[in-house]
């Protein structure tokens, strides 16, 4: 049974977007993009160094007290 109360998910980086298999969060640009994107727009860009900024500026949102969630395994595509 699924008890868990509605939060807003926070998407680091190149999270997938829930509820969707082929859908990520592009935070250089702030949009949901296709895979190709990352290839397409940001070839030359340190996606891994991007997604510890974000993972980092989450945890500053964590201690302030936040009501959006990401979940420790949440799925994303720079860990494939
Ligand atoms: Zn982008």
């Amino acid at each position: 049974m699924d008890k868990q109360i509605k939060a807003k998910r926070f998407y680091a980086h190149c999270d997938l977007i829930e509820g969707t298999t082929d859908v990520y969060y592009c935070s250089f640009c702030n949009m949901l993009v296709k895979e190709k994107h990352f290839r397409e727009e940001h070839l030359n860009k340190n996606h891994n160094h991007k997604f510890k900024a974000t993972l980092h500026e989450w945890e500053r949102k964590k201690a302030r007290g936040t009501t959006r969630v990401r979940p420790d395994n949440a799925p994303n595509r720079l860990k494939e």
